[in-house]
């Protein structure tokens, strides 16, 4: 007898952002949900559980992402500031030097509000620091972002991460003269560059129509930047070159799609960017990321709500996004010769409002995947399933070899 090879081509790798818990009287919000389009997907395809670092590590969204697509993150992981500054949507380059940023107020040479009274309006002064602040042989980028942050590029041959902060992390302080850590004249070159940038944007901001009227009004001006978790942005191989899979990316969150970014994955926006997907944006994106797959090969959607509602501790507003969510999942199940992953990037327990290393649960689902026991999608019970226990770096390669992309290994 000979039988027709029933085989996906296609992946869609969905993260539901921190949506995995600690019990809270026996139940978590996964557990809890109603969610039949999920629990369909657990029941007809194979389940584990997962550490997407490693057991016992907390991981953040940035770490555990890069994990997942499988780049190691203790090799390409180099700091805050690089992937701070691609989730703004500054198109980084490898080798660039990145660093987080905050406006600050600054008044008789020390810093009287870390934050410039929580400025929100800074469009005006992020564009006057980008046509005015010059250092000569390196590019300046700056772009704001949320609120008082904001994020900067120094973009030049012969720079290094190897600095200090400027950011004194204490208000009656002068801002920190930025020094190079070790003795190389890349960073002293570098950390010259930050001086210098933070000096000019002084001159320039102060006297910004913004920064007049804020004055007027009794607030703190913006008139001054806090530089600091400068990394150098990694060189990354692309999710091309790694797997010979055109990539995209469906997210909201600038972190993940930054993320995206650096490994190569095209992003496809869906209307109004926010940190949480209200149900009518959850689907639309997965109408975005289930059209995509008639271009690309390979589809990361990540879906955020459930990870803010733990960080407030809130296992109600958990749930019910949940289940809001899985509504939007319907039209999964009619995917054809595409597998389908669902997992958690952290734990996000509504008990301790902060991520956590517990283990997140992870489903795959397609033709020719073995099926297990395990019914419904949740951190619970997902161990019984065929996949057990694996980590984030495990499960692009056994995604590969379930659409037949491996070679083999020895002869
Ligand atoms: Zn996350």
């Amino acid at each position: 007898m000979i039988f027709m090879s029933d085989v996906a081509n296609k992946i869609l790798f969905i993260v539901i952002d921190g949506a995995s818990d600690r019990p809270v009287g026996g139940k978590t919000p996964l557990a809890h949900a109603s969610k039949p389009n999920l629990d369909a997907l657990a029941f007809g395809g194979i389940n584990g559980i997962m550490d997407t670092i490693a057991p016992g590590i907390r991981p953040g969204s940035d770490t555990s992402h890069l994990a997942l697509l499988g780049y190691d993150p203790y090799k390409y992981y180099t700091g805050r500031g690089p992937f701070e500054a691609a989730g703004v949507g500054i198109d980084v380059k490898g080798g660039d030097i990145a660093f987080r940023v905050n406006f600050a107020t600054v008044e008789n040479g020390v810093v009287t509000d870390r934050r410039a009274g929580r400025i929100a309006d800074t469009d005006s002064l992020a564009s006057a620091i980008n046509e005015r602040v010059k250092v000569p042989g390196v590019e300046v980028i700056f772009k704001r972002s949320t609120g008082h942050r904001a994020a900067l590029v120094l973009r030049g041959k012969g720079l290094s991460p190897a600095i200090t902060d400027t950011d004194p992390k204490k208000e009656g302080l002068p801002i920190k003269e930025c020094h190079a850590v070790i003795d190389t004249p890349e960073a002293k070159r570098t950390a010259e560059a930050v001086n210098s940038v933070s000096r000019q944007v002084l001159a320039v901001l102060d006297g910004q129509p913004v920064n007049r009227e804020r004055r007027e009004k009794g607030l703190p001006p913006g008139n001054a930047i806090l530089i600091r978790g400068g990394g150098e942005v990694p060189h990354i191989p692309s999710f091309e070159q790694r797997y010979g899979m055109k990539g995209a990316v469906v997210a909201a969150a600038g972190l993940i799609i930054g993320i995206g970014k650096m490994c190569g994955l095209e992003y496809l926006p869906v209307a109004g960017e926010d940190s949480v997907d209200p149900p009518r944006r959850v689907r639309a994106k997965v109408r975005r990321a289930i059209e995509a797959l008639q271009t690309y090969d390979f589809v990361l959607l990540n879906v955020k709500g459930a990870d803010e509602a733990g960080h407030d501790g809130d296992f109600d507003r958990k749930t019910r996004f949940l289940e809001d969510m899985d509504d939007a999942f319907r039209p999964l199940k009619d995917l054809k010769e595409t597998l389908i992953i669902v997992t958690v990037d952290h734990s996000t327990p509504v008990s301790i409002k902060d991520h956590s290393a517990d283990p997140v649960p992870v489903l795959i689902h397609g033709p020719g995947v073995r099926t297990d026991r395990v019914d419904h999608y949740n951190e619970l019970i997902a161990h019984q399933g065929g996949l057990c226990r694996i980590r984030g770096m495990d499960i692009m390669p056994i995604a590969l070899d379930l659409i037949n992309r491996t070679k083999k290994f020895g002869a």
